[in-house]
Parts: C-alpha cells; structure tokens; sequence
C-alpha cells in the first residue's frame, strides 16, 4: 500500500485503493458477505467471509493506520467495541492504570467488565505524576489515557506518561477521540495503541456508529485484538466502513474549522458574565495549556463549561438554544450541547452546572448569537 506523508492527502487517498474491474475512482461497496473458493475447495483471493476481512473494511483499516502512523488498525462496530477489545487483549490478573476523569462509558465498561475479564484497576488524576507512579503495582500491564478528557479537557501529557509505561513494563492505549488525528497522533509520542469512537469526528455526519484501535505495531498484541475482533464479531458492516472512508476524505478540512470555531466560542464564553468556568485547553487560564500547546496542532472542537446557576437554571438555558441541537454525542458538522450529568448514569461526578458543547461548523457568528440569547 502506498503511504502519504501529510493528512490532507493521506485522508483522502489512503482509503482508496481497489481492486475493482471497472477503475472506478472511488471503491464499491462490496456487499457479498461471501466470496467464491477455487475447485480444490480453497479461498483464492483475500477475502472469505466478511466478518474476518472485507474489501471495504480493509480499504478503511489502511486508512485509520495511515491517519495516526500506525502499522495496522482494527475497525469495530462501535468505539465501546474497540474499548472492549483493547481491555480483553490485556492478560487477565493484569493491573490498569486509567484516569479519573474518562469518558462515561468506558468507566461503565471497567464497573460491569473488568471482573469478569480478570483485570485489576486503578483511577488517577493523570495530570499528576506522582499520584500515577504510586499507582503502579508489579501487574501492572496497561496505562489508559484520554486527553483531552471528558467532560473538562484534563489534559496528559503523552510522552511523559508512555515513557513512564514502558519504565515499568507497561502498555499504553490513548483514547484520542477529543483530539482528533488532525490535532495530535499520539504514536509520535511512543503510544502503543490509539483508539477512536470513529462515530464522532472522522464519521463527522452524527450518521454512523463505529471504533477503531491503531497500533503502532504489527506486534503479538495487536494479533490478540485482531482475534478479538473476528473471533468476537463486533465488525462495522461493509456500508459502514464505506461511509466512514467517505466521511474521512474530508475530516481534516472540517476539523480545522471545528478548532477555529470552538477557540472563538471559547472565548466568547470565558468573558460571559453568566459563565463561571470554561474548560478549554485552548485558552491560557486552563490548567492543561501549557502542555496541550506543545502536544497538540489544534485543541479540538469541544467546550465545557459551568453556568453560573444550578441544576434547573443550567438545564433551562441550554433549552433556549434555537440553533444548537440538544444532544448528547459529538463530533458532528451540526452544533449539539447537553447538560452532561442529566446523560451520565448513576455514579457521576460531572457538576450539576456544566454543559458540554460541540461546536459545530455553523457561522460563527450565527453561534454566538444563539449563545447571546440562551444565556441571557
Ligand atoms: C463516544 C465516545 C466513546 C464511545 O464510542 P461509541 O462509538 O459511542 O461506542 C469513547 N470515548 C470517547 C471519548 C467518546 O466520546
């Protein structure tokens, strides 16, 4: 496969080889779920059965390994499936260390799963190192990062903690939805896997639901997820993947303006009397800054912040929005926010006045006046 060096046109070309009769720029849709054998019985091309490889789904898999610098990729029916699969490729009695502020549904998976999978695991502020080095216990095998993390943009500073893994002998997974591979790859980091809820930025529509894992190399543990993934079923159709691939060939153009938009209202936000705290890492007074300018090209799409107010007064002005959709996921062209908590399960410890809101590529000037209104 060729590779490309910049993101503009690994997005766009690295998805899009085929190996279809009629040239077509663009790859088919391969909807067969089966593919013919040779009279001795035996599989003649690559492919056999869709759920262990499929044209379309391949093509996408070259694209995400290009997209972070990765060897290989595996795509999954969800991001909580690539969670899923990354946490049971560790070997059971093993230790994690994770961050205390994390994604709501991967906490979810580590209550009702880790058990079960026999994995050990600890909660850390990740934005202080001594705290994470106490953590470490002599199982320790995998170090879970999300920076910028949910839902206040804590931000981890990604060498530091990957060289701290591979001290003890440790693996680290980064949960790099947030950021985006336009803003960060954190492979250049030394991170071993990347993982992505492909369903928010790269898919970018809010039209499709899938994940990723990158490695960054073709090693044993990426045989493990790669068996995980086909032995466990939890694929992305052949639709899916297309539309992904699709979706992708755009994603860095789009991702700028979310950058270029969020830092606007991020500002608009921090000089709003009614605001009491924006979390951005874009801005000078958030804690994370100084490292996130260093780490990151972009600070992404996402602000949070608190409304100077309770729990009613919060969830009413975020009903005011007229532009900006009520929504919990992310990622996508169209403007959503939520109030966060409200979304959360029990357990959560997300304020009873923050919003976290996704900003859209709407003019920015249409945003700030949706904002102007709702937040009086
Ligand atoms: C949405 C999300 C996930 C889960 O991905 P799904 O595609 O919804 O399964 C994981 N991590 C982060 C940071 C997310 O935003």
């Amino acid at each position: 496969m060729k590779k490309f060096k910049n993101i503009e046109t690994i997005s766009i070309h690295s998805g899009l080889q085929h190996e279809s009769l009629t040239r077509s720029v663009v790859p088919p849709i391969e909807v067969s779920t089966n593919f013919e054998h040779s009279e001795m019985g035996q599989q003649q091309t690559d492919y056999a059965y869709t759920r262990k490889e499929n044209p379309n789904r391949n093509q996408l898999e070259n694209l995400l390994a290009n997209l972070e610098g990765g060897e290989v990729a595996a795509s999954f029916s969800s991001g909580i499936a690539a969670l899923s699969a990354a946490f049971q490729g560790v070997e059971p009695g093993s230790h994690i260390i994770l961050p205390k502020e994390i994604f709501f549904g991967t906490r979810y998976l580590m209550t009702n799963f880790a058990l079960r999978w026999g994995l050990e695991y600890t909660y850390v502020d990740m934005t202080n190192y001594s705290e994470v080095k106490d953590a470490q216990r002599e199982n320790t095998k995998l170090v879970f990062i999300e920076t910028p993390s949910n839902p206040t943009m804590c931000i981890t500073d990604l060498e530091k903690m990957c060289n701290f893994a591979k001290s003890i002998g440790a693996r680290t997974c980064v949960d790099n939805t947030f950021a985006t591979p336009l803003n960060v790859n954190p492979i250049q980091y030394g991170a071993d896997l990347v993982m992505h809820s492909t369903s928010k930025y790269l898919a970018g529509h809010s039209d499709l639901l899938s994940g990723a894992l990158i490695s960054a190399k073709d090693d044993d543990v990426f045989e493990k997820i790669r068996l995980i993934q086909i032995a466990q079923g939890a694929v992305p159709s052949p639709r899916d993947s297309w539309l992904l691939s699709r979706s992708i060939r755009s994603f860095p153009y789009r991702m700028r303006g979310h950058n270029e938009n969020a830092g606007k209202v991020a500002e608009y936000l921090n000089q709003h009397p009614n605001i009491e705290q924006v979390f951005y890492p874009g801005l000078k007074t958030h804690p994370g800054h100084e490292i996130a300018r260093t780490q990151m090209k972009g600070f992404g799409g996402i602000v949070s912040f608190l409304y100077k107010g309770g729990q009613a007064e919060t969830l009413k002005a975020v009903a005011k929005s007229k532009l900006i959709k009520r929504a919990t996921s992310l990622g996508g062209i169209e403007s959503t926010w939520e109030h966060r908590r409200t979304s959360e399960v029990k357990g959560t410890t997300t304020p009873e006045n923050l919003v976290r809101f996704s900003v859209g590529l709407e003019h920015i000037d249409d945003l700030i006046a949706d904002l102007e209104q709702a937040l009086g």
